[in-house]
């Protein structure tokens, strides 16, 4: 099963209407993996509406540094679709030194960014 993969079986997890999972990885090992939360779920704190699965699963790791991320998004019907980091994911990820996020597209395709770097153009890839 590729990492991918992996974020998208996390999505399928998510009790949010926007299903979105992630997984980070480093050397080839899962460091964290995990769905978006919403609020009200007990395992978490009020201060946010949805800890968006980049920040959920930012917060289960001591050192993301250098660290890739898998972020995918189910529609309803079950088919991946855009997960791009929302503008406040990206400044957390920057801020954490994730090197590298692989999204997926649509249901054939992931694109890559580096959130590291300001303005950086993001590639596309099959899945
Ligand atoms: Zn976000």
């Amino acid at each position: 099963m590729s990492m991918i993969e992996a974020a998208l079986r996390q999505a399928l997890r998510s009790k949010c209407r926007q299903k979105v999972g992630a997984v980070l990885c480093a050397g080839g090992r899962v460091l964290a993996a995990s769905p978006n939360i919403k609020r009200n779920d007990p395992v978490i704190d009020l201060r946010h509406a949805t800890f968006h699965a980049e920040e959920a699963v930012l917060r289960r790791v001591t050192r993301p540094a250098g660290a890739t991320l898998y972020v995918a998004r189910v529609s309803a019907s079950g088919l991946p679709a855009l997960a791009k980091p929302c503008p406040r994911c990206q400044i957390a990820l920057a801020s954490a030194q994730v090197r590298r996020v692989y999204f997926t597209v649509d249901r054939k395709n992931t694109e890559q960014m580096h959130p590291m770097q300001i303005g950086s153009e993001s590639t596309a890839h099959g899945i």
